[in-house]
Order: structure tokens, then C-alpha cells, then sequence
């Protein structure tokens, strides 16, 4: 990061038909990707699909899912640079974080009519979960109006850690990248792209490992004549996995900050914390209930199940299928809930345990 990068240069013909590869340059060196892998390259195609006087879409939808520092707000930022600052008319670029989402609609309300918003909705997993389904559906449904409420070209980025952390309806994406995989995450996407990409998934997987693991990682089959082409981590580039109309491919994508598009440090950046800084802070003032709320979040968000008590994890997993298999009144369920848990209050003080 920090480092404004000189872009990517002309392509170049490979030899056999099928693969064509560019250079991107950085620090003075240069680096070969395949055209088709390149961020320039999607970003072309999300530009053309709002080319024109009547674009094939007026809305387009990018959904970026992976771990925290899996490099999602990277990614989002490459992207609208290429976008935004590498088009004729640029957008307005508005950055949201977390509960911002709730106010979806005034936020859309408040949108100036006739021009092209990039909208980037950052770090959203599970903020829809708090809401009544009432409220959520409101919100899901104005983004499926969005266009019409801006009259303008509207992009959005949704950047969730897991797969399942966001309503199904606003996960619905015209471009799907992934910028981590885990075990859980494997699964959920071969249930969602399709068990005929399990191939790609699995390699993107292996790709992931490698590149957090052992700071490199391989792209087999990308240069010319079927040559594999190895990157360092962040040097400059990181791997994603990326599912578009035309099928699943990988990202190699560098980190790209600019004057123009860059968004303002205060507001929404993460500040770093240790693992173990994040749990005194997670925990402070509550403790056993702070940590037991800790490992079903850390569960629900990555899909680890190690990081409960067995019994924990049976439970959470019986529930999770007896969700999938009956239909239930949420609210009475909800009523419920809250009903035994004030009469658990009023026989034990659950604040300082
Ligand atoms: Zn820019």
C-alpha cells in the first residue's frame, strides 16, 4: 500500500492462441500475469456493461467475501480506481462500514439524482441479522430499485467475511470474488457456484494456504506454453478467486492507492489489533459471557468449529439442521428467547461473571 503504480502495459500476442498475457509494472520491475487474471481486465468488462447512452446494466453488483486481512478493502480500492479514475466519467465513490447498511435507504434517498455512485458497503457481515425480517426485506428490496431511485449508473461492493453472512438477496452478485477459502467456505461456494468448478475451488484453496503459509503462490498454466507463473505475497500481488457470466478465474491483484479514489483514513479503516488484544477487548467487562459470545462469533464468522466445546458445537450443528429442515414462527421463537432469558436474569447477575 502507498505506493501509486504505474499501470499495466499494452498486451502482448502470446504464441499459442488461447492465452494472452500483459506486464504489470511496480518498483521498477516487471511482473507477467494473463490478461484474463488481471484486475484491468475485469474492470474493462464491468465498465462496458454501463457503457452508452442505454448500458446493459445500469446496476451492477460485486460481492467480495474472505477473512478479515484476506485483502478485500484492497481489492475494492484496486478496483475502483480502474473503474472510476480510469474512465472518461468518473463516479462518486462513497465509502459505508457495518451498521451504515441499515440506513440503506436514506443513504439512497439522499443520493444526488443523474449521476454514477460507486457504493462500497465495508465490512457488513451479519449487520442484517440485528434487523426485524420486516426492515430486511425493506433494504434488500431498495437495492433491487436502486437505479431507478438514483437515475444513474450504480455500482455497489458488499464486503463480507463469510459466505453466509449476508441475506441471500444481497449476496446475489453479478461478479462473486473471493479473497480467502477456508474448509467451510469451500463447501458452501461449491453448493453456489456448482460442484463442476470444484476443481477451480479447490486449487484457489491450495493458492490461498500457499500464499498466506509460505508468502508466494503459484498460478499453473498462465504464461505462455503452459509455464506456471510464482508470486510473492504482496510483491505486489495476492491471489483471489473470481466468478463472473463467463465462469470462474483467477485474480492477481495488487494493492492501489490514489489521491482521487483512495478513501479518507478516519471513518472506516480497521485499526491492527493481536489476536490476543482483540479478546482482552472482546471480553473486557463480561467475561465468561463475553467469551462464550466469542467463540459462537468466531464460529458463525468463520466456520471453525474448533473453537467450541464439543457439546457447543453439537448443538449449534443440531440447530443448524433443524433449521434447514422445518419451517418455524421466527418471532415466537424470538418471544421465546427473550422470555427465558429475563427470567435468567432476575436468579443470576450475567454482567460480571
Ligand atoms: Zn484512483
Amino acid at each position: 500500500m502507498g505506493t501509486t503504480i504505474n499501470q499495466v502495459l499494452g498486451p502482448q500476442k502470446s504464441a499459442s492462441t488461447q492465452v494472452q498475457t500483459t506486464v504489470y509494472s511496480w518498483n521498477g520491475k516487471k511482473y507477467p500475469l494473463r490478461i484474463d487474471h488481471s484486475v484491468a481486465k475485469l474492470c474493462t468488462t464491468i465498465k462496458k456493461m454501463q457503457e452508452g447512452e442505454k448500458p446493459r446494466a445500469q446496476y451492477i453488483s460485486v460481492l467480495l467475501c474472505g477473512q478479515s486481512g484476506s485483502g478485500k478493502s484492497t481489492l475494492a480500492q484496486t478496483m475502483i480506481h480502474h473503474i472510476s479514475c480510469k474512465n472518461k466519467e468518473p463516479y462518486v465513490i462513497k465509502w459505508f462500514s457495518g451498521k451504515d447498511l441499515h440506513e440503506l435507504d436514506n443513504i439512497i434517498d439522499k443520493l444526488e439524482k443523474g449521476l454514477s455512485y460507486i457504493m462500497v458497503f465495508d465490512d457488513v457481515s451479519f449487520i442484517m441479522d440485528f434487523l426485524p425480517s420486516k426492515r430486511k426485506k425493506e433494504l434488500a428490496e431498495k437495492l433491487t430499485r436502486i437505479r431507478h431511485d438514483v437515475s444513474g449508473k450504480v455500482i455497489t461492493f458488499m464486503n463480507i467475511h463469510y459466505q453466509k453472512a449476508l441475506m441471500p438477496m444481497m449476496r446475489d452478485a453479478n461478479f462473486r470474488i473471493l479473497t480467502s477459502m477456508s474448509d467451510q467456505d469451500s463447501q458452501n461456494w461449491k453448493n453456489t457456484i456448482g460442484w463442476k468448478h470444484r476443481w477451480a475451488i479447490d486449487n484457489f484453496q491450495k493458492q490461498y494456504a500457499y500464499q498466506m503459509a509460505h508468502g508466494s503462490f503459484f498460478i499453473n498454466n498462465a504464461g505462455l506454453d503452459g509455464k506456471s507463473y510464482h508470486y510473492t505475497t504482496d510483491k505486489p500481488f495476492r491471489v483471489a478467486l473470481c466468478s463472473e457470466i463467463s465462469g470462474l478465474h483467477p485474480l492477481v491483484f495488487p494493492a492501489t492507492t490514489c489521491a482521487k479514489c483512495s478513501p479518507t483514513k478516519s471513518g472506516y479503516k480497521n485499526m491492527k489489533l493481536t489476536g490476543e488484544q482483540f479478546f482482552k477487548k472482546a471480553t473486557k467487562g463480561y467475561k465468561t459471557s463475553a467469551r462464550t459470545a466469542l467463540r459462537y462469533w468466531y464460529y458463525s464468522t468463520y466456520g471453525d468449529g474448533s473453537v467450541l466445546p464439543k457439546n457447543g458445537r453439537l448443538a449449534y450443528k443440531k440447530i443448524e439442521s433443524l433449521a434447514k429442515e422445518y419451517v418455524f414462527d421466527k418471532d415466537e421463537l424470538k418471544n421465546l428467547l427473550v422470555d427465558t432469558l429475563s427470567k435468567k436474569s432476575l436468579s443470576t447477575n450475567d454482567t460480571e461473571d
